[in-house]
């Protein structure tokens, strides 16, 4: 190419971009409506694996909305309720003192539930425990707004009690989720009316019942390509038949599930008016069929592929309803935390190390711990994804024996083949947090496990297994096959998309976190954000609203094992 016609393409190309910056949105006024969706076990590999094949709602959020495809579930637990928990409170599980779906009281040894509230009831007798968000430390965006005295409106909705009172907080309008066989409910605290505060849904209810008693739910192939994934593996001594429908068919573990969360979101938004006030309000919907389908049937069948087109259909719907809302909508989708396959299929697929944990560990670990601080009982009790120390009754071994057994407990742990590391809790408490400006994806084992530690809450004991090892046993017919809960990153690491109406598509390729979501819409929305949390506010763009308010840059301390010591050596140019 000539020099001349060089320049000509020069020239044609600063057109292009003049042409380029005049057809650029005007910034939009702060939007009325905040919407955060969450999808209950989406991992980033999930999106990415869907992505070029969703059509409807999560193809617009792929296409038009800003896409962070290395989004973190920072902390090692990853687990519904604690990752849910991190979602609206912009904090880690360690300060929203929700470090696992369940735990151990340490004085009575009963199990404790998440957000168990012995105290409250469950509106309309629709069932279950007894829920509320007492046992979350932290405070929401929809806190954040109902404390700013502005009357706008918080409402959560979602197939688990814990994927929406966790996104609602403490003071939202509205928190339902589905209970097969009666519809949204709700709970209810003491001084409170049942009937009350099921009013926003009862009209939704009675046109759920009317439609599921006239036709029962089914579920059948709505795609050539999903049902092309049938197949039969063999785990354990039981035979899976990976097939839609499945051999035992339930509502909670099917896409109507998420069909039905879309439907109450819809009709939230349109009953309550949302959006279509002078101020801001939020909605908080959390997607569970995906959860509830990836440990059932694992994330590579049939019924995974049905469901993520469903999905993505439930969201066009209500993404379709979101764009006209007057008052203009900012929508956010990330997850609780991600996932994986189960094991048996993971190990045909190229990954032998993929495999179901040695059941003997914790017989082995008692045995040892038994005879070493000569116990009658077996002090070690599995929790999820620790160990807590206990005596026959399961109340807590006391202090100093517990943190001598725990000591040991760990040293023995980190000698067995299937672990790749194990912490005490006490050893948790004292780790200071990841030095500011590290990337999620290298903070280090212990540092993760920290972000999961809560005093009298957290296991005695955090094991970590190998990648790839899931601590299940061997499924029976409609078992759990596979789960997530680990500290590797196909458990950690979600989709963070955010998107409004007339969005340009934009790749954002570092690392943030899902504590980062909160502070960014509450300044997106006007209001002030706490100073206490442990997420950053991200400048989205697209909205006439100030930057993000920048706090001094934080000085660079060298970690201790990089100080020199005494007769180093250093580097007269500076760092190579
Ligand atoms: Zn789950």
């Amino acid at each position: 190419m000539t020099l001349r016609r060089w320049s000509g393409a020069l020239a044609g190309l600063s057109v292009l971009a003049a042409a380029g910056l005049a057809h650029a949105a005007e910034p939009k006024p702060a939007p009325r409506l905040v919407v955060a969706i969450s999808v209950d076990q989406f991992s980033a590999n999930l999106f990415t694996q869907y992505r070029g094949r969703f059509s409807k709602g999560l193809r617009t959020l792929s296409d038009e909305g800003l896409v962070y495809a290395n989004g973190w579930q920072s902390h090692a637990a990853t687990e519904t309720c604690p990752g849910h928990s991190t979602l609206l409170t912009g904090k880690h599980p360690n300060k929203t003192g929700i470090p696992a779906n369940d735990w151990l009281d340490p004085a009575t040894g009963r199990n404790v539930y998440c957000l168990s509230a012995p105290a409250n009831t469950i509106a309309g007798g629709a069932g279950g425990l007894p829920v509320g968000p007492d046992n979350m430390r932290a405070t929401t965006l929809g806190d954040w707004l109902k404390d700013s005295g502005r009357p706008g409106r918080v409402f959560a909705i979602s197939g688990k009690d814990r994927g929406a009172i966790t996104m609602a907080g403490h003071k939202a309008d509205g928190v339902f989720w589905y209970r097969e066989g009666f519809g949204f409910t709700t709970y209810v605290a003491p001084g409170e009316d049942g009937q009350a505060k099921l009013a926003p849904v009862l009209g939704l209810n009675a046109r759920l019942k009317a439609r599921f008693m006239a036709n029962p739910p089914s579920w059948t192939y709505e795609h050539d390509a999903c049902r092309a994934l049938e197949a039969d593996y063999q785990i354990g001594d039981y035979v899976f038949h990976s097939k839609v429908p499945p051999e035992r068919l339930e509502f909670d573990y099917t896409p109507l599930l998420d069909e039905v969360a879309a439907e109450g979101a819809l009709y939230l938004l349109a009953e309550q008016k949302l959006g279509r006030g002078p101020n801001t309000d939020v909605l908080a919907i959390s997607f569970s069929a995906t959860d509830k389908i990836g440990h059932t049937y694992g994330t590579q069948g049939p019924e995974m592929c049905e469901q993520m087109y469903r999905l993505d259909a439930a969201i066009g719907r209500l993404l379709d309803a979101v764009a006209k809302v007057p008052g203009g909508a900012i929508v956010v989708l990330t997850a609780d935390h991600g996932g994986t396959d189960f094991p048996e299929r993971s190990a045909a697929r190229g990954f032998p190390e993929a495999r179901r944990a040695d059941p003997k560990i914790l017989e082995r670990l008692n045995t040892y711990l038994k005879a070493q601080y000569r116990l009658a009982d077996n002090p070690a009790e599995f929790d999820g994804w620790g160990l807590f120390l206990v005596d026959k009754n399961k109340v807590r071994l006391p202090q100093p024996l517990r943190g001598r057994v725990a000591a040991a407990a760990v040293a023995f742990l980190k000698k067995e083949p299937d672990v790749a590391d194990a912490f005490t809790l006490d050893e948790l408490l004292r780790t200071r947090p990841p030095r500011p400006g590290t990337p999620p994806e290298e903070y280090s084992l212990r540092e993760r496990a920290a972000l999961s530690a809560v005093e009298g809450r957290s296991t005695d004991v955090a094991l970590v297994l190998q990648p790839g090892i899931a601590p299940l046993r061997p499924p029976k017919a409609g078992g759990a096959m596979s789960t997530h809960g680990s500290t590797w990153d196909y458990d950690r690491r979600v989709p963070i998309l955010f998107w409004w109406p007339g969005a340009a598509g934009q790749e954002r390729f570092f690392s943030i976190e899902t504590t980062d979501i909160a502070p960014t819409l509450a300044h997106l929305v006007g209001l002030p954000i706490p100073a206490d949390l442990d997420g950053r506010c991200l400048d989205l763009g697209g909205f006439a609203v100030d930057a993000c308010p920048r706090a001094a840059p934080v000085p660079v301390v060298a970690p201790p094992s990089a100080k020199p010591k005494k007769g180093w050596l250093r580097w007269p140019w500076g760092q190579g």
